[in-house]
C-alpha cells in the first residue's frame, strides 16, 4: 500500500507512520528524518539543510525531490511505503506525480491529519525525544524532563531545536501558506482521506485503517 501522510507539524504524522509501517510491513520514509540523518552524518546537503530546519523554513524543492526520488526508487519501497513530510509544496506534489509515473505507480492514498494550531504549539513544546531509541514522550503527560533518563531504555532525552515555541509558530505559518493548498490538490483527485488528529494515538490509528480499508473496497 502506498500512502502519503499530510498535515501540520506535530499532528502525529511520524507516530502514525511508524504504526502503519509496522502493521502494513512497508517502509516509513520521513523526509525530516532523512534530513536530520544527513545533518548528523555531516553531508553537504545535511549541513545546508540544518540551518533551514532550525529556523522552521523549508528546504528547497529540488533538493527534496532528489532525496525522495532516491528513497522511492529503492528496492525496499517497491511494494509500498508511508511517505511522511513530503510533499510540502505544490511543485513537490507535481514532481511526485512524475516520480510515481516513472516508477509505474498508479494508485496511492493521501491521509490528511487535522489538529488545531494551539494544540500543536502545546504538543511540540512538550515533545521530548530519546536520543537512543527515538521514542517520543510528552513532558506534561509522561512526567519526563530533559534531565531524566528515557523511561524505556535509560538513554538521554532531548528537545528538537525546531520545537521551540517561536520556531513552531513559523513552521505553522509555512504550513498554512505553502502546504495546506495540497489538501485541495489531492481532494480534487478524489484520493484524500481526512482524520481528526485530536483523538488518542490508538483511535487515530484505527480511523486511518478503517478509511484505508473502505477506500480499497470502493
Ligand atoms: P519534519 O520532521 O517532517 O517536521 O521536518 C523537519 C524539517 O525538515 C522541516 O521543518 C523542514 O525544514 C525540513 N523538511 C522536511 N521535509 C521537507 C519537505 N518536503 N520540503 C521542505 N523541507 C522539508
Amino acid at each position: 500500500m502506498r500512502i502519503i501522510l499530510l498535515g501540520p507539524p506535530g499532528v502525529g504524522k511520524g507516530t502514525q507512520a511508524k504504526l502503519l509501517s509496522r502493521d502494513l510491513a512497508v517502509p516509513h520514509i520521513s523526509t525530516g528524518d532523512l534530513l536530520r540523518g544527513a545533518a548528523a552524518a555531516g553531508t553537504k546537503i545535511g549541513l545546508e539543510a540544518k540551518s533551514i530546519m532550525d529556523a522552521g523554513r523549508l528546504v528547497p524543492d529540488e533538493v527534496m525531490v532528489g532525496i525522495v526520488r532516491e528513497a522511492l526508487s529503492d528496492a525496499t519501497a517497491a511494494h509500498g511505503f508511508i511517505l511522511d513530510g513530503f510533499p510540502r509544496t505544490l511543485p513537490q506534489a507535481r514532481s511526485l506525480e512524475g516520480i510515481f509515473a516513472g516508477l509505474g505507480i498508479m494508485a496511492y492514498r493521501v491521509v490528511n491529519l487535522e489538529v488545531e494550531d494551539e494544540e500543536i504549539v502545546q504538543r511540540l513544546g512538550n515533545r521530548i525525544i530519546c536520543r537512543n531509541d527515538g521514542k517520543i514522550f510528552n513532558a506534561g503527560l509522561d512526567g519526563v524532563t530533559l534531565s531524566s533518563p528515557c523511561p524505556a531504555c535509560g538513554g538521554p532525552l532531548f528537545q528538537r531545536a525546531d520545537d521551540q515555541a517561536e520556531t513552531v509558530r513559523e513552521r505553522l505559518r509555512v504550513y498554512h501558506r505553502t502546504t495546506q493548498p495540497l489538501i485541495d490538490f489531492y481532494d480534487q483527485k478524489g484520493i484524500l482521506l481526512t482524520v481528526d488528529g485530536m483523538n488518542s494515538i490508538d483511535v487515530v490509528n484505527r480511523e486511518i485503517r478503517l478509511l484505508l480499508t473502505d477506500a480499497q473496497d470502493a
